[in-house]
């Protein structure tokens, strides 16, 4: 058991929160737990999964993390299911349908002895959805993890994978919205950030200062930020529209900064027209970052005034709760994952279009003190609903949940100190 690491939680989350998963644990020590998804960097749900692995472990679980490959025309069909799902009309043809399964098969056989004898197995997205059909002899119990916005799937594609879901044990959803008819249990599971990662850590004004220099960002003009991926669904273009409506009003400079993930084929495509839509101006700044820029973004995160994520579709935003925890009031798109950590005139503002998100930069920019303010409950906010901490607790409820069936309760103990 990894205690320096518990300790750094207990003194960010509070003792309570990691005496619970150590409680939490205690009953499923032996048992192999199994995650798998199909992208070590870039995206959210990687973002996660570097973080929990390394928190199970120091709680003395037995837990491994494996990663599914594919060519280029299995990472295309995935993104065009990812996009129907998230209700975008697109056609997948049936030989495409055929590369997914067939990529499925492949790596089933590979991670074979591994799925056989685990536990419990996480699968993330609909990516490695269908491993669980090639393992049928499979001895444990299969969690079937959502990360994308399913409230309004095209239902061609979501009947299909449904056929394949179903035979999982139970899914997890990170809101109610995306929850579908389904034979089995669902658990509502909201996402969550690592505050100890270089990403979230505290960094000192100076060190923001630097990166902020080095990208040539003028020190004496608010900084206006999202960070993503440069995805359509991200809505880059109505950022850009937003942060040009808001300067008439209040001097500002634009960062849009993001990369790529090895299981998106379509950033590059999106970068172009971002940058075809920003030439030429002077208070843009495109920074295409690499995938392990962690340090840059907490930087970016930290200097910036407002902090927008002008999403029309979003699973979670963990970009949100990684500018709350920094104190920042959010813009979102008032969509999926970003309704939850945006409490709306609270933590930042709810908006529906680049008009909207311009009113709302505007009044940030003038009104400091509110700005100020609403950084501070964000802050809280992540707090008391989105560590990692409690991320976790609620995946081991669920294990235990599912290990000891209907018939025992779980009791916890308050920590008296
Ligand atoms: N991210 C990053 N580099 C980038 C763009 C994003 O490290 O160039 C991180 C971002 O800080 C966040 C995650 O990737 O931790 C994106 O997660 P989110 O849920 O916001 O969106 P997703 O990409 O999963 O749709």
């Amino acid at each position: 058991m990894n205690q320096d690491l518990l300790t750094r939680y207990a003194q960010i989350a509070g003792e309570d929160a990691v005496e619970q998963l150590l409680q939490l644990a205690s009953p499923l020590k032996g048992a192999h737990i199994v995650h798998v998804n199909s992208t070590r960097y870039g995206g959210g749900v990687a973002e996660i999964l570097h973080s929990l692995i390394p928190l199970k472990q120091a709680l003395g679980l037995d837990v491994t993390w494996e990663v599914i490959t594919g060519e280029e025309e299995f990472f295309l069909v995935t993104k065009s299911m990812h996009n129907a799902l998230q209700g975008f009309s697109t056609e997948i043809q049936s030989r495409a349908l055929k590369t997914y399964e067939e990529t499925n098969a492949q790596e089933a056989e590979r991670l074979r002895p591994l799925l056989e004898e685990a536990d419990f197995v996480f699968i993330h997205d609909p990516q490695p959805a269908p491993l669980i059909r090639f393992i049928p002899n499979r001895k444990g119990k299969w969690i079937w993890r959502c990360h994308i916005d399913l409230s309004r799937p095209q239902r061609s594609v979501w009947r299909y994978l449904r056929n394949l879901v179903t035979r999982y044990e139970a899914s997890i959803f990170s809101m109610p919205d995306f929850t579908q008819p389904m034979p089995h249990l669902q658990y509502i599971i909201p996402p969550s950030i690592d505050p100890l990662t270089e990403k979230n850590k505290e960094l000192s004004e100076k060190e923001v200062k630097k990166i902020l220099s080095r990208y040539q960002l003028d020190p004496h003009k608010p900084i206006v930020l999202q960070v993503s991926r440069f995805d359509r669904f991200k809505d880059p273009l109505g950022v850009i529209r937003a942060a040009r409506l808001a300067r008439k009003f209040a001097p500002l400079q634009l960062v849009l900064a993001g990369g790529g993930a090895a299981d998106d084929p379509e950033g590059e495509v999106v970068l172009r027209e971002v940058e075809e839509t920003a030439k030429g101006d002077p208070d843009i700044h495109i920074l295409y970052l690499p995938p392990d820029a962690h340090h840059t973004i907490n930087a970016l995160q930290r200097g910036a005034h407002v902090v927008l994520q002008k999403s029309i579709k979003e699973g979670f935003g963990l970009t949100v709760t990684e500018a709350m925890w920094k104190g920042k009031p959010v813009i979102g798109g008032d969509v999926g994952g970003i309704k939850i950590q945006v409490v709306n005139h609270h933590t930042g503002f709810l908006v529906h279009t680049p008009e909207g998100a311009a009113l709302a930069i505007r009044y940030l920019l003038f009104y400091k003190d509110k700005r100020e303010e609403m950084g501070r409950k964000a802050h809280q906010f992540v707090k008391d609903n989105f560590l990692i901490t409690r991320h976790l607790r609620d995946y081991l409820s669920l294990l235990l949940a599912l290990k000891l069936g209907a018939h025992e309760r779980i009791e916890l103990e308050t920590w008296t100190g």
